[in-house]
């Protein structure tokens, strides 16, 4: 078993008094994930220990319930060792609580005072949000008509869908503007798992939601349109996946450490792998540290840090796979072996939008400019 503890030296101080209680229900967390994804089904009780030690309110606007941090960078430090020791505990977890801390974040920019209050209440009776924007063709839509606001369309990939009490979805509206909606999350009828038959990341439960018909308030409109997409925020905010990711592949790397024969420790050949697992777990570290202080800077240049950041850490997490597979042997890939459920898990977790697009925006932009500048431009 892995020991958190020992495995979050560089914890900042910051995020101490956040992870001591996390740490404490760690192997809990383990244990359902596992239990979840062989379900599969929506990890009510993680979620339910999370809620209780008040996880789900941490991130939160200070309005709403939430923690004051010292600065933005204080804050990301502290979110980061958070949501890479969810997700060393449970990938699925960890997504889970991603996509609450994004709606806490979209909500911190973009609420109204008013919006605020509904929120803290939201969270005081302990509810867990989503961000759904993924949707087929021709995707969501907001009209206006004599009895207000009306979506039409759905979405697809929707973490959480019936499990989760609210999302934040975007639809476009009359002018084509990307804007913001609330909407409960939790409507039986509307919700479709049946295509969510995937190899991992089972527990998400990222089926399809329907919104056709649905008629928000005035109240539950987020934002301006257009807001969603400002930079640096959106680019930038990929850090936070690529913080749970992090925690996938560091959860691997002890495992497979764990796992390791006597006579795979005493082989070069073996020990050579081991070494290059570390590499890549430690590559994937520092380059999400530095994009969680950049989007926390919201610098110039964070959106292109960010994007090098996702070639890093998926870098980094197929080497982990791999290195995983071929250190430990056959026992990786045996139903029930903690190895295979983080590599199943991390093998999609992985697949986000356009990849490659992301690092070759990043390469055109350091081709334009100048990297060094007058000394440390880019580093
Ligand atoms: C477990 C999980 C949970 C998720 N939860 C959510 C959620 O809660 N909310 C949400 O909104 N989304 C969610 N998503 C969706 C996620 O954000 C991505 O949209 C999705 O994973 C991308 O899927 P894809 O690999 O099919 O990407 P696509 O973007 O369809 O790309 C597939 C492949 O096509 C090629 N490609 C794509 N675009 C281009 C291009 N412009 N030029 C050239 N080649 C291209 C690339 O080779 C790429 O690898 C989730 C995804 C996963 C896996």
């Amino acid at each position: 078993m892995l020991h958190p503890e020992r495995t979050t030296p560089q914890a900042s101080e910051a995020a101490a008094d956040i992870l001591l209680p996390l740490r404490a229900i760690f192997d809990r967390l383990v244990e359902s994930g596992a239990r979840y994804d062989a379900a599969p089904l929506f990890p009510i009780d993680s979620v339910e220990a999370l809620r209780a030690i008040g996880v789900h309110r941490l991130f939160a606007p200070p309005e709403s319930g939430g923690r004051h941090f010292a600065d933005a960078r204080a804050e990301n430090a502290a979110l980061l060792d958070l949501l890479r020791l969810v997700g060393r505990a449970d990938l699925s977890l960890g997504r889970i609580v991603e996509g609450h801390v994004n709606a806490l974040k979209l909500f911190a920019w973009y609420g109204s005072a008013g919006q605020k209050a509904e929120l803290a209440a939201r969270l005081r009776a302990g509810e867990f949000f989503g961000v759904w924007a993924t949707e087929p063709p021709p995707g969501v839509a907001l009209h206006r008509d004599g009895d207000g606001w009306r979506l039409s369309g759905g979405k697809i990939f929707a973490t959480g869908a019936g499990g989760l009490a609210r999302a934040i979805v975007t639809a476009r509206d009359q002018d084509g503007e990307t804007q913001l909606v609330v909407v409960p999350a939790d409507l039986a009828g509307r919700v479709d798992l049946s295509r969510w038959r995937v190899r991992g990341m089972r527990a998400t439960g990222s089926g399809s939601y329907d919104l056709d018909g649905l008629r928000p308030a005035a109240t539950d409109l987020l934002g301006a349109p257009g807001d969603y997409g400002r930079e640096p925020r959106f680019t930038a905010g990929a850090w936070r996946f690529l913080a749970v990711q992090l925690g996938g592949i560091e959860a691997l790397l002890a495992e497979t450490r764990a796992a390791m024969s006597e006579a795979a420790r005493g082989d070069p050949l073996q020990r050579a792998k081991f070494g290059e697992a570390v590499a890549a777990a430690r590559t994937a570290y520092l380059w999400v540290r530095e994009a969680a202080q950049r989007a926390a800077d919201e610098a110039p240049g964070a959106e292109d840090f960010v994007r090098m950041a996702r070639g890093v850490v998926e870098r980094a997490g197929l080497d982990m796979i791999e290195l995983a597979a071929r250190i430990v042997g056959t026992r990786s890939a045996f139903d029930g072996e903690r190895i295979d459920k983080i590599s199943r898990d991390l093998s999609l977790y992985l697949r986000q939008a356009g990849p490659d697009h992301a690092r070759d925006r990043a390469a055109a932009a350091w081709l334009e400019t100048d990297l060094w500048g007058n000394g440390d431009g880019l580093w």
